[in-house]
């Protein structure tokens, strides 16, 4: 599904280059779950945006299925995006003077999907997300893990095979955050999402099947979560995240 080949990411501060992704490598298989983790600064962001085409590499290619995105026209990179990535963000970037019923069609109205098949797939999507009884509100009268679940529905309009979340549960209580990564894993088992998931939360990367630790713009470690083998692979991890 993704395939990073010595992606390199530098930033010119002042006259001052910054590398923030050094040389990275990284293959992903359609539908796994995976989480980055990493301390503040170390470039979890940054590889999410790139790999949402949200920013492009200094160096290297970015695959996602067989495209290379970095290749793309600024025209075709926005069609791609639509198409094949959802997007999910720690402060859910609700448009505030829409409904939820229209902040979920709102990808589908930018794609020029008629209004009949945005209302059965607005319907299908709120009864997903369990928030039929919302349709009608607005962002400012829902709660924050109600408004998490408005741009997870939102994130999957137009059936994306991947989805990006930074931090989706940075916001949320552990109940609300539960709700969120359980609603994640759900759909990543029913409908084989591939999810890349940025979290500094050990309990968060818990939900995910494999976890990528970043550090100085590197991948320092890459562990797969085997059922019954967690705690020792977290310990592992956090003696890591920690030194
Ligand atoms: P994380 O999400 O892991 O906290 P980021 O990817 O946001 O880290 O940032 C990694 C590094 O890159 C940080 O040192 C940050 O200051 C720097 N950085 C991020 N975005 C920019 C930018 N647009 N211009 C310059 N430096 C940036
Ligand atoms: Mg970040």
């Amino acid at each position: 599904m993704i395939h990073l080949n010595d992606i390199q990411k530098t930033y010119e501060i002042g006259k001052h280059p910054f590398t923030v992704i050094k040389g990275m490598n990284l293959k992903i298989p359609k539908g796994e779950f995976v989480a980055i983790m990493g301390p503040s600064g170390s470039g979890k962001s940054t590889l999410l945006q790139l790999l949402g085409g949200l920013d492009s590499p200094t160096n290297g290619e970015i695959f996602i299925e067989k495209t290379n995105i970095p290749s793309l026209s600024e025209k075709e990179l926005t069609y791609f995006r639509r198409r094949n990535i959802g997007f999910i963000f720690q402060n859910y970037q609700l448009l505030p003077t829409m409904t939820v019923a229209e902040n979920i069609a709102f990808p589908m109205e930018a794609e020029g999907i008629s209004k009949s098949k945005q209302k059965r797939r607005t319907a299908e999507l709120v009864q997903a997300v369990d928030l039929e009884d919302k349709i009608n509100f607005f962002p400012s009268q829902l709660s924050g893990g109600q408004q998490q679940r408005v741009s997870i529905a939102r994130a999957l309009a137009m059936n994306p095979p991947l989805v990006l979340a930074d931090e989706p549960t940075g916001n949320l209580d552990r109940k609300r955050g539960t709700e969120i990564l359980n609603l994640l894993d759900r759909l990543h088992r029913e409908i084989g999402l591939t999810i890349v998931m940025v979290t500094h939360d050990p309990y968060a990367a818990r939900f995910a099947e494999r976890i990528l630790l970043l550090k100085d713009g590197e991948i320092q470690s890459d562990s797969r979560l085997a059922e019954g083998v967690e705690d020792h692979v977290m310990e592992n991890l956090l003696a890591k995240l920690n030194a």
